[in-house]
């Protein structure tokens, strides 16, 4: 997937961040915990850390930078105790600098309390200026700290810190899957809608483990019990792990684009096998967009596995025409307007063996501004193809995220921006373009659509967006 302000300029809509939460008394918790948020580099690369607790005290370490660059054997040694968070950040709301870096930390009476969010607060705004008319001060611009100084005022207020978090559920509007750490317990909830997936494991029979996606327990040798249900709040402490419902869900409205791009493919979500909805979605799109074709290629790395189902539907080879250097990260340079195909091509490099004179189809998971996908295309024909077909495996991308997913405003998404598929064609410069329909992602995907947020493709947003936070990313017009 291509994004619209990525270090390389292709690089999709960034995830917002994944969490990790264990409570296991004398496992090594710091080091299970780095080796989780490792599974998770994924959802976000700016910013990583970890909160651990001894019991009676709650130390946290926090930098920006890959977690490989955040954590060494000092650090980890440093984090001493029973019980971790961890959090790995991609900004959505509040910038890019240390003091949103999470775990966040703040005070109660009764001790500390350690907070890592994943998703985005819709009422955030409105809900920090209350807290300041209240005389809150802030040190960090995100919404995550809005939630963690409400929890801390809101404990002070009742004495329980999972009393708190139980009365500042209803209040929070938007996405947001949560770990909380205090000295003595460890806290996982799951908004009411379970935009952000949120798994619970257990490790070696008495540990128990929270993490965004299945694959951080995985990694670690965990059991997966089960996802979290919405509204959900778990509690893992001394005398157990309680799950309590705090919400009643109306409907669930997971995050389509964790199907189609955000999550690893070796994650479940929604009792569904990523790679599997991945592969189905490139089955459908042969169905209904079929090319006629020498060999289809995916657009690494997310392209993958759609591009193995549309070429096993097809019947035609598949190959890989394009080479990806697997280390970029996150801080690279961003190259400037002039320099754009450059970036491109340091990410991604042809193989002219494979495309020279022959018809290509390249099947990817959807094109954002359109520019990187311009230059692919030119890149695959510059290496000597003779025609470029691209299929893509979700709907035209035309309505921008508010619940934590770093899209663009909608001027700049190319499918908002042009009235019919011929003029993104033209843009991209490809000989087709085929998109996937909203029921053949449903079909592919092969998940109740009354489960999903389709919001990017329909602009029916299933949690209500306060008009001045709509506005914000609305500069042309509302959905009919
Ligand atoms: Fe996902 Fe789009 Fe819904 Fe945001 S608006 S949660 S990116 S489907």
């Amino acid at each position: 997937m291509e994004g619209h302000k990525s270090p390389c300029a292709y690089s999709g809509p960034r995830e917002a961040c994944g969490v990790f939460g264990i409570y296991g008394p004398g496992e090594d918790v710091s080091r299970l915990t780095y080796f989780g948020l490792f599974a998770l580099q994924h959802r976000g690369q700016e910013s990583a850390g970890i909160a651990v607790s001894d019991g009676n005290e709650i130390t946290a370490y926090r930098e920006m930078g890959l977690v490989s660059q955040v954590f060494n054997e000092e650090a980890l040694t440093g984090l001493r105790g029973d019980l971790a968070i961890g959090h790995t950040r991609y900004s959505t709301t509040g910038s890019s600098s240390i003091a949103n870096a999470q775990p966040m930390v703040a005070e109660w009476q009764g001790g500390k309390i350690a907070l890592g969010h994943n998703g985005n607060l819709v009422n955030a705004l409105a809900l920090r200026r209350e807290l300041e008319e209240a005389g809150e001060k802030f040190a960090a611009t995100s919404d995550s700290e809005v939630m963690l100084r409400m929890v801390a005022r809101e404990a002070d207020r009742c004495g329980s810190v999972e009393e708190a978090v139980a009365n500042c559920m209803p209040k929070w509007l938007g996405a947001y899957s949560l770990v909380i750490l205090t000295e003595t317990s460890v806290m996982a909830v799951r908004d009411r809608y379970g935009v952000r997936p949120l798994w619970i494991g257990r490790l070696n029979e008495k540990a128990t483990v929270f993490a965004s996606e299945s694959c951080a327990l995985n990694v670690i040798g965990a059991d997966l019990v089960r996802e979290m249900q919405p509204g959900e709040l778990i509690v893992a402490d001394a005398d157990g792990t309680r799950p309590r419902q705090v919400l009643s869900s109306p409907r669930s409205a997971i995050c389509v684009f964790e199907y189609i791009y955000m999550a690893r493919p070796d994650s479940v979500i929604g009792g569904k096998l990523v790679h599997e909805a991945r592969k189905g979605l490139g089955i459908q799109l042969a169905k209904d967009q079929p090319v006629e074709a020498d060999v289809v290629m995916p657009v690494p790395d997310t392209g993958w596995p759609a591009a193995i189902g549309y070429a096993q539907q097809a019947g035609l080879p598949f190959g890989e025409g394009l080479i990806k250097n697997r280390y970029i990260p996150r801080t690279f340079i961003q190259p400037d307007q002039r320099l754009r195909e450059m970036g491109v091509k340091i990410k991604l490099n042809p193989l002219r063996e494979m495309l020279a004179g022959k018809r290509i189809a390249v099947v990817d998971d959807t094109i954002v501004r359109g520019t990187t996908k311009r230059a692919i295309v030119k890149m695959i024909r510059d290496a000597g193809a003779a025609e470029v077909h691209v299929r893509i495996s979700a709907p035209p991308y035309r309505w921008p995220c508010y619940y934590g997913v770093d899209t663009s405003n909608r001027s700049e998404l190319i499918a908002a921006r042009c009235s019919t598929i011929e003029e993104i064609r033209r843009a991209v410069g490809a000989d087709t373009l085929g998109y996937q329909s909203l029921q053949g992602l449903l079909k592919g995907i092969g998940v109740s659509r009354r489960k999903l947020c389709l919001a990017c493709f329909t602009g029916r947003y299933p949690i209500p967006i306060p008009p001045d936070v709509r506005i914000s990313k609305l500069d042309l017009e509302q959905p009919a």
